[in-house]
């Protein structure tokens, strides 16, 4: 492997440094209609004299970067060479692109660097794209099983012969636009940016010195969006539309762990998804790394062995107090943020919602997007061990076309033991 050495520094230059503020930082218009005016977001730490957002690229991968430049794998200045890596299919512009609130925590240009900002790469400036746009073929278990059933049929176009279903899926890294969340969340800029740089232990000074910097690239995973079907059908409110927004679960989504309904939950809306495209419809998953719910996995493991070793076992009747308990809250996702996803996708309605959440629920409605029925899981792909996790946010009012148990009937739905 090459080597690149690494340069030490004599010392530190903080970002809050006079030295590191330049005066003619390209602007960013946030929710202007010409790209041009709207303007590249430069967060890229090859070239400091551009920046104009605080943060960097990649999520939370940028700390695995620092630590291949600190061990000599990756050479410090590198600059993207983008050729060839244009979306295998264009999305948007669409109106919402242009409301500067309606999307506040993406960047509806970012996978549209090279067309835009060309130019201005040209001149050496290191613009890179915060969304990507490629296609795929999923071979899931269930999805074969539906189809040995007959819920499914090979069509050839959207289920193909060997049983893969083909996707166009869109990779999309955060970019907070910091006025626009403030005002998501109700309260003023200023104390958005100081407890976000007071929680996170002091992380990015800028938040409090570099007022005039108004983008940041949180350290956070991104999302996904799958979409079955004809991804420009997504912005026609005539299109029947079935959609999952599918927060991340790794023990069950990727391990098939079964004291959730994650997984059996994502592959049925997959197969309703599929089955929406091949009515001529549009299917669309969007699945958000914000493991178990946002407060991340040592917090829910530690929750499972509360919620198995309470007095009385795991109960449906104390599973949110449980997590309270252990978490501080019960759920720390902030849906607010999630409709964003559908807004840059032009989504204005959808037909069939998979989600007994009624705050993601209320989270899409609030954004000016309908929802015409809501779909819960069906009884049968429910695991023996997910009854307590199941029939507790029923009790708590998730959103269920069936019965909701309550009083003793709720006391009764138990999990299994620790071991
Ligand atoms: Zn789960």
């Amino acid at each position: 492997m090459e080597k690149h050495e690494f340069k030490r520094a004599s010392h530190v230059v903080l970002t809050s440094h006079t030295n590191q503020i330049y005066k003619d930082i390209p602007k960013v218009d946030w929710g202007n209609k010409d790209p041009k005016k709207r303007g590249p977001v430069i967060a890229t730490i090859s070239d400091k004299s551009n920046r104009n957002a605080i943060g960097t690229h990649s999520g939370s991968y940028t700390v695995y970067r620092a630590l291949s430049i600190a061990a000599g794998h990756f050479p410090q200045d590198h600059k993207a060479d983008l050729e060839n890596t244009e979306a295998t299919t264009s999305i948007g512009p669409y109106d919402s692109w242009f409301d500067p609130e309606r999307i506040v925590s993406i960047d509806p240009w970012g996978a549209q660097i090279n067309e835009h900002f060309s130019d201005l790469i040209k001149e050496g400036m290191d613009i890179r794209p915060s969304i990507a746009v490629t296609q795929a073929r999923l071979h899931i278990p269930e999805i074969e099983k539906s189809i040995e059933k007959g819920k499914l049929k090979i069509d050839g176009k959207v289920v193909l012969e060997d049983s893969s279903i083909k996707t166009t899926k869109v990779a999309i890294e955060p970019v907070w636009y910091l006025p626009g969340m403030a005002k998501r969340f109700g309260m003023e800029e200023g104390e958005l940016r100081k407890i976000l740089f007071q929680e996170t232990g002091g992380m990015f000074p800028e938040l409090v010195t570099r007022p005039d910097l108004k983008i940041l690239l949180p350290p956070i995973g991104s999302s996904t969006a799958y979409i079955f079907g004809d991804p420009s059908k997504l912005a026609d409110p005539k299109t029947e539309l079935t959609c999952r927004v599918h927060d991340e679960c790794n023990g069950s989504d990727v391990f098939g762990s079964d004291i959730c309904t994650c997984r059996p939950y994502l592959t049925y809306g997959i197969e309703d998804a599929a089955r929406t495209a091949q009515k001529g419809g549009v299917g669309l998953i969007v699945y958000f790394r914000k493991e178990g719910r946002a407060l991340g996995e040592v917090t829910k493991f530690l929750v499972y062995n509360a919620r198995k070793r309470q007095q009385g076992g795991d109960s449906a009747a104390t599973y949110f107090h449980r997590t309270e308990c252990v978490a501080g809250v019960e759920d720390a996702r902030f849906q607010e943020l999630m409709p964003d996803v559908l807004h840059y996708l032009g989504v204005k309605k959808i037909h069939n919602l998979h989600s007994m959440s009624n705050m993601k629920y209320d989270a899409i409605v609030g954004s000016g997007i309908e929802v015409v029925n809501r779909l819960s899981i069906p009884d049968e792909l429910i695991p023996a061990d997910a009854q307590v996790e199941m029939e507790a946010k029923k009790a708590a009012g998730y959103f269920t076309a069936g019965e909701v148990k309550s009083g003793d009937k709720l006391e009764k739905v138990k999990g299994r033991d620790i071991d």
